[in-house]
């Protein structure tokens, strides 16, 4: 089992922690590691099982993982034991939905104890209202003249706690209502769209502290995916700071490059670490595949150098 005696060393342990690890060669500079810290299964609304995302990591040379399934921690052992064996370094991972200033974002969890009774409760409870939402996203396109999608998306999950949009939108592309999941998301399950129902997830501050209380860190996901005004962006981030918070996911699928230079800057202004993670959902929906970002800006503290007593390395 892992270590989970001690709290994540802060970023000013880096010294210490490189001494203590020469056993194991990272092999590259710390920025540039072939870190994936945000990914996706069929536990929540990706298509693969643990042990294929696992897989597939490797194959592409991932160097450190972490498979980060929404609200959910459930394929937390497989993907620890996927990548034991396959000799690939694990963290702990989840990706907590959010309410905050209305709109919805995600808050990475890496390196947590996933046994922790008040992450296990309070990941529920963030949950428990999809499968209610996602009868009403069915009204809904019922009204534009497309039925039984609530029994359509259900074929898609892998989790019937963890109906998600996403398992919607596959079964619209699949029976041709449209062309891919953007098409889909576009047309009808965002906001204004017949598919959408608003729905209130956790809160900011208890996400963050769900997390850093099971002795992980709290990142903010693909932040450049957030329509937040400027003044909401700031608050964001200072109440994040303030709740805990430790970094931001700066190199990620759906960052452009000019987008991860605008949050290697939020980074340093906010004292943040930096995470790096493709999001990647499925080998036939996702751009950006395992392991084939561009590095981290070498200006930052990557979130891993925080983290390094919580990573489950093989012997
Ligand atoms: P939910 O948690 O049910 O609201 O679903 C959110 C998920 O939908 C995200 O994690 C993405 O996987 C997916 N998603 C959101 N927006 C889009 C989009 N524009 N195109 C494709 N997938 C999307
Ligand atoms: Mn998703
Ligand atoms: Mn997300
Ligand atoms: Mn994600």
């Amino acid at each position: 089992m892992c270590k989970w005696s001690s709290k994540p060393r802060s970023i000013d342990d880096h010294t210490a922690r490189s001494a203590e690890s020469t056993a194991y060669n990272w092999g590259v500079k710390r920025t540039a590691l072939n870190a994936d810290l945000h990914c996706h299964s069929v536990v929540s609304d990706g298509t693969l099982e643990p042990e294929a995302v696992a897989a597939r990591a490797h194959a592409n040379g991932v160097q450190l993982w972490a498979l980060t399934d929404h609200d959910e921690i459930g394929g937390q052992q497989r993907a620890r034991s996927a990548a034991r064996a396959l000799g690939l370094p694990y963290l702990t991972g989840t990706e907590i939905s959010v309410t905050f200033a209305g709109i919805t974002v995600h808050i990475v969890g890496l390196g947590f104890d996933a046994d922790n009774p008040a992450l296990i409760a309070g990941l529920a409870a963030t949950r428990g209202g999809r499968r209610e939402r996602a009868l009403e996203m069915a009204e809904g396109l019922a009204k534009v003249g497309i039925h039984d999608t609530f029994d359509g998306a259900l074929q898609y999950v892998g989790n019937p706690e963890l109906i998600s949009r996403t398992h919607f939108a596959r079964h619209l592309v699949d029976t041709g209502i449209c062309d891919d999941t953007q098409d889909v998301f576009r047309r009808f399950l965002v906001e204004g769209k017949p598919g959408f129902v608003p729905h209130r997830w956790a809160t900011l501050r208890n996400a963050v502290t769900w997390i850093t209380d099971a002795g992980g860190l709290a990142i903010v996901a693909h932040p450049a995916r957030y329509r937040f005004t400027p003044t909401e962006e700031y608050a964001l981030f200072t109440e994040f700071k303030a709740h805990g918070g430790a970094g931001v996911e700066v190199v990620t699928g759906s960052h452009s490059a000019s987008d991860a230079a605008r949050y290697a800057d939020t980074a340093l202004e906010f004292g943040l670490l930096a995470s790096r993670g493709s999001d990647f959902h499925s080998p036939d929906e996702s751009h950006t595949d395992l392991g084939t970002l561009p590095p981290l800006p070498a200006k930052l503290k990557p979130v891993w150098e925080a983290l390094g007593s919580r990573i489950d390395r093989p012997s």
